[in-house]
């Protein structure tokens, strides 16, 4: 994930992070009952889990007239400015979804798109300078248009689903040769590259234009595939899990908050976002909507990302 140029050394300023993606009223079904109208949507889980390490994100979505002006008044409590939240008259994004008994797999009972299908992200002055920008899983088109808007990112990372891979093949294949990092899950990979093993479909992918893929696999951890090699981060085996929805966007949320915060791109500080991804994901999915990414503190933060470093450390064999 070493895209040309780097980020500047200094720790002065975080570097700015723009975020585009859906904002969303979501009803989940699953062991722990039926719960309605939660806020949801991958902006609102990135930019939330993204706040705890740089006061300098963005988002553009767009809501529709049943949006709690709350959600966005928390967000903007944060520090993350949501100017570029568009509010249109109509129906915000809803997206209805139901978890097996086991929490690992999840069917979508309803989708409605509401004022998301006429979505046109506008980025404003001020953000289409972000040097960090995370496209998330919208049409490819979309994220297209963004990459027209913003001057010079200097990493951009984009997340897709089946849907855009069944459908806009084309234009996913166009938005991949311009962006640096796809982030995806296990199944999507799959389904990109036509191929059942993981290795061998992130050397597909890398073939189609980024210079990295993340392939992020639930509880399995994540892995990061770039021309030099590999990386795996495992993810925190937790005693309760409630809500995994929002654990992937969770995970990019901290990966790219932690690179706005560390301020440089070099492997051992990807290494480390990659981590901290797996720290913000956790949280995620302990908690119903962005619940788990409520209150946390840089010290529960800091004690989820050593515990997670313990978890994964070993000496050397010396054979
Ligand atoms: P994740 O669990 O990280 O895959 O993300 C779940 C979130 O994605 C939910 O909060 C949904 O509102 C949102 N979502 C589901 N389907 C779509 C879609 N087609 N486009 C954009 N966002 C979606």
């Amino acid at each position: 994930m070493i895209p040309d140029g780097t980020l500047m050394h200094s720790r002065s300023a975080h570097r700015s992070l723009l975020v585009v993606g859906s904002v969303a009223l979501d009803d989940i079904d699953g062991p722990f009952g039926f719960h309605r109208d939660l806020l949801g949507g991958s902006a609102s889980f990135i930019a939330r889990a993204a706040s705890y390490f740089t006061r300098n994100v963005s988002i553009v979505g767009v809501v529709g007239d049943d949006f709690p002006q709350r959600h966005l008044d928390e967000l903007t409590a944060l520090g993350v400015n949501t100017s570029g939240v568009e509010r249109k008259a109509g129906e915000t994004f809803h997206w209805t979804g139901r978890y097996a008994p086991d929490l690992a797999t999840r069917t979508t009972l309803e989708t409605r798109l509401g004022v998301f299908a006429e979505f046109q992200p506008k980025i404003g002055e001020a953000s289409r300078d972000a040097q960090l920008v995370l496209l998330g899983n919208i049409d490819p088109d979309l994220q297209l248009d963004v990459l027209t808007q913003v001057r010079a990112p200097v990493l951009v990372a984009a997340d897709t689903m089946n849907l855009w891979i069944d459908i806009k093949r084309p234009a996913l294949e166009k938005m991949l040769a311009k962006v640096h990092t796809l982030m995806v899950n296990d199944e999507e990979a799959r389904q990109l590259a036509g191929e059942h093993n993981l290795r061998r479909a992130a050397a597909h992918i890398l073939k189609l234009g980024p210079t990295s893929v993340i392939i992020k696999r639930g509880d399995a951890g994540a892995l990061l595939f770039h021309g030099g090699g590999a990386f795996a981060a495992p993810a925190m085996p937790l005693a309760d899990v409630k809500d995994p929805t929002g654990a992937g966007d969770s995970f990019a949320g901290g990966l790219m908050g932690y690179l706005a915060y560390a301020g440089d791109l070099s492997p051992s500080t990807i290494r480390t976002a990659m981590i901290m991804g797996s720290v913000m994901g956790s949280f995620a999915v302990e908690q119903f909507s962005v619940d788990g990414l409520r209150d946390l503190t840089r010290e529960r933060i800091q004690q989820r990302f050593d515990e997670l470093a313990e978890l994964a450390h070993f000496e050397r064999a010396r054979l």
